[in-house]
This record gives C-alpha cells, sequence and structure tokens, in this order.
C-alpha cells in the first residue's frame, strides 16, 4: 500500500513509535537481508526518512508482523 507522505505522518509515527517496515518484521532475515517471503523490500525497508525523500511515498506492506 502507498500513501502519499505528509507532515502529519511523520508527527504521528514518531508519537506513537509507529512501526512498519521490513527493519521491524518478524519475516525479515537478517542473514540474508532480505525478506523470507520474498518480498521486494526496496521500497519499505527502512522507516521512511521524511520530507527530504525523493519520492514522497510511504510503502507499507501487508504482511508486515511486528518482530
Ligand atoms: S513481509 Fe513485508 S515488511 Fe516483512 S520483511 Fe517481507 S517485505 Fe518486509
Amino acid at each position: 500500500m502507498r500513501l502519499e507522505w505528509n507532515p502529519t505522518f511523520s508527527r504521528q509515527a514518531e508519537q506513537f513509535d509507529l512501526r512498519y517496515s521490513c527493519a521491524d518484521c518478524g519475516n525479515f532475515d537478517v542473514g540474508r537481508q532480505a525478506c523470507a517471503h520474498k518480498w521486494p523490500t526496496v521500497d519499505h525497508r527502512l522507516p521512511h526518512a521524511g520530507a527530504e525523500e525523493a519520492d514522497r511515498e510511504v510503502v507499507f506492506c501487508k504482511e508486515f508482523e511486528l518482530r
């Protein structure tokens, strides 16, 4: 799922300590640095960096499972 980034997202993500990226997903294979379910990770490997990020999108994976 892709959402257009806005300042409210970053503020609330910090306020509520939102986890949504592969870095915090139980399906991420740290040894292989890849998704154990073979999904692409390039768009959401790490939490969104903020307004300076070029694509201005926040990407969520529907198989995310909190580690
Ligand atoms: S299931 Fe989705 S969020 Fe989890 S590691 Fe795989 S691609 Fe990343």
